[in-house]
This record gives structure tokens, C-alpha cells and sequence, in this order.
């Protein structure tokens, strides 16, 4: 499993980043698919790359603990730019995903998923 940031630079209109997540081992075929802009890639990577904005790999996150939990505790964590590399903040590292709360993995609410 992987989890995967994706920086937009310029951002799109709001949006300076894209978190996702892919069962492979790798990130490598799903940013693939982004960056090519094609059917396969987020409406939002494509359209990013369609204004001229550069998307770049932020952070990827590879073994047991990068699953949908991670990725969607980091969605809800509203605070990428603290721990982004390509903002250049640096004031958090990445979030651990062992410290994802009991409590977080049982609820089932997504409000961030596409
Ligand atoms: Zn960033």
C-alpha cells in the first residue's frame, strides 16, 4: 500500500496539493497517471496540468501503515503546507501514521474522498 503527496505549483485555485492512496507497493503507475493528464489521472491533477501548473511528488509513503486511514487522516488534517517539503515551511514533520486515534480508524464518515 502507498500513500502519495502530490504538490500542484502554482496551486489550482485553492488547492495546492493532492493526497492519494494506491494498493500498489509503489507510487510510481498511479503518479504515472496523473502526470499524464489522461483519463486515468484526478480531475483536479489533470486540470492542474492543463493551467500550466508544475505537480510534483511531495512525499510518498510505502508499507502496512500507508492505507486509506492514513490517507484520510492526513486529508483531515487541513495542515499539508506545515509538512511539505516542496513549500519549503518545514515546521511538522510528516505526520506518524501510528498515531492515527482509535477513534479516527472507526469512524466512518469521508468527507474527503473523491
Ligand atoms: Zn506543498
Amino acid at each position: 500500500m502507498t500513500v502519495y503527496v502530490l504538490h500542484l505549483d502554482p496551486p489550482l485555485k485553492h488547492a495546492s496539493h493532492y493526497i492519494g492512496y494506491t494498493p500498489d507497493p509503489t507510487a510510481e503507475r498511479r503518479v504515472a497517471e496523473h502526470l499524464s493528464g489522461g483519463a486515468k489521472a484526478s480531475p483536479l491533477i489533470a486540470a492542474a496540468l492543463k493551467s500550466g501548473s508544475v505537480v510534483r511528488v511531495a512525499h510518498v509513503v510505502e508499507g502496512d501503515a500507508a492505507g486509506r486511514d492514513f490517507e484520510r487522516w492526513l486529508k483531515a488534517g487541513k495542515d499539508t503546507r506545515a509538512w511539505c517539503p516542496c513549500c519549503g515551511e518545514n515546521r511538522r514533520r510528516l505526520p506518524d501514521p501510528s498515531r492515527i486515534t482509535a477513534r479516527f480508524r472507526a469512524s466512518k464518515v469521508d468527507r474527503n474522498s473523491a
